[in-house]
């Protein structure tokens, strides 16, 4: 189960070294002759599922077509047995040896640099959660002091709140600064201005392939079979406004503006070995967020930034998302537990991903201290964003000399719009 399968070798020359080995197959879409498929990724380039599952492929495991209709959530929707069935299917079409490896190329095989990626899932509802125990510590600190850095409940229970899917876009759209109102510090009201205090959130996300119906909650040891893969995330956040608006109901213009997330669609089946052993929690929750095996996972974490005077980015931050206190199936017990339901395509945030060093904090808030310690990229000092700066994001899993990737979102800040 913890184990990877390094024997598998593909066809497709070098994807072993690549982030897309045999052994990951994430799913994404992509724009081919004018209209929407859907593929997976497999070395530099994409397995089109789309063609195959019209020339009768899967036949024997899909009922009815899937991968036409320009996004995953049909094929999310079949639920986890199908996905686990066409997996072993797609790793033996790919596998040396193959039928597929004479007859592929170009109507199977695709180059991912010939073809533009569009957004994966038909995104339903976005939720982002507050998970990581160091990026909650350390804002709460650098904002209300040590002594009550965690509000009461924040050991008790995953705390989230609900986002906008419609401003959930893909890796390579950029974003304009936002406005928004403003309370500068040595004034009592507040002013209408662009944000000074744009940043982003290093965080992960995962995609609820089938739902649950109102009224049942879906348990710890089901969530498995309700999640169908992750992503990486870049919660956008506009702090200044943030600041001002959130209390008492929380976040609204300050992250509803933009939501990055990469294109290819990691499954759980990619990441189970992976699976590692969360942080401690204590105090012991309550019975109905308490999970049996392992669930958390070790995801390496990384974010880079280029300004325009910058010829290549420099990395600011690492981290791993085996640093979250709240596991996925936590997330999605609690998330459930009044009998709320989920849908296919349904997003969850997971919170900015902090460790405990300096330089594994996930956010600028964290990383500057609020603005007072400036960082350093190429010859220039940053406390939040610039118009003009790239941020980009990439995660990875590795063991046993395999990696298995999920490529990057990254977002470049325009101007406001005037
Ligand atoms: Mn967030």
């Amino acid at each position: 189960m913890h184990v990877i399968d390094t024997s598998l070798r593909s066809f497709v020359e070098g994807s072993e070294n690549t982030e897309f080995p045999i052994q990951n197959l994430p799913y994404g879409v992509f724009r081919y002759q004018s209209s929407r498929h859907i593929g997976v990724a497999i070395g530099d380039y994409i397995l089109n599922l789309t063609n195959l599952e019209a020339d009768g492929y899967f036949d024997e495991i899909l009922e009815s077509k899937v991968f036409d209709t320009g996004s995953l959530n049909a094929f999310m929707a079949t639920g986890r047995e199908i996905w686990t069935k066409l997996r072993v299917l797609l790793a033996k079409l790919l596998a040396k040896g193959s039928d597929l490896a004479d007859t592929s190329q170009p109507k199977y095989l695709v180059k991912q640099s010939d073809v533009e990626m569009v957004l994966p899932v038909d995104v339903a509802e976005f939720t982002d959660f507050y998970s990581a125990y160091y990026h909650a510590f350390n804002v709460g600190s650098i904002i209300r002091g040590p002594e009550n850095a965690l509000m009461p409940n924040w050991k008790h229970l995953p705390v989230a709140y609900h986002g906008r899917s419609s401003s959930v876009i893909l890796s390579g759209e950029s974003i304009h600064r936002p406005r928004g109102q403003i309370k500068p510090a040595d004034s009592d009201d507040p002013v209408f201005s662009a944000t000074k205090r744009l940043d982003f959130e290093l965080e992960m996300g995962f995609f609820i392939g089938t739902g649950n119906k109102m009224g049942h909650p879906i348990s710890t040891g089901e969530a498995d079979s309700h999640i169908f893969g992750m992503v990486l995330v870049n919660d956008w956040s506009a702090r200044d406004v943030q600041v001002w608006e959130y209390r008492p109901l929380g976040p609204f213009l300050a992250k509803n503006f933009a939501t990055s997330i990469s294109p290819w669609v990691v499954t759980l089946d990619a990441l189970e070995p992976f699976r590692t052993k969360g942080m401690d929690q204590d105090p012991e929750p309550l019975p109905y967020l308490q999970f049996d095996r392992h669930q958390a996972y070790d995801i390496e974490l990384e974010v880079h930034l280029q300004s325009e005077s910058m010829d290549m980015p420099q990395q600011i931050t690492w981290s791993n998302a085996k640093n979250l206190y709240w596991n996925i199936s936590q997330q999605l017990a609690h998330h459930t537990i009044t009998g709320c339901n989920t849908r296919t395509g349904d997003l969850m945030g997971s919170g900015t991903i902090s460790g405990q060093e300096m330089n594994t904090r996930g956010c600028l808030l964290e990383l500057t201290e609020l603005g007072r310690n400036p960082i350093s990229i190429g010859e220039e000092t940053r406390t939040f964003l610039h118009d003009g700066d790239t941020v980009i994001m990439r995660g990875y899993a590795e063991k046993d000399g395999i990696k298995i990737g999920f490529g990057e979102v990254r977002t470049k800040i325009l101007p406001v719009i005037s």
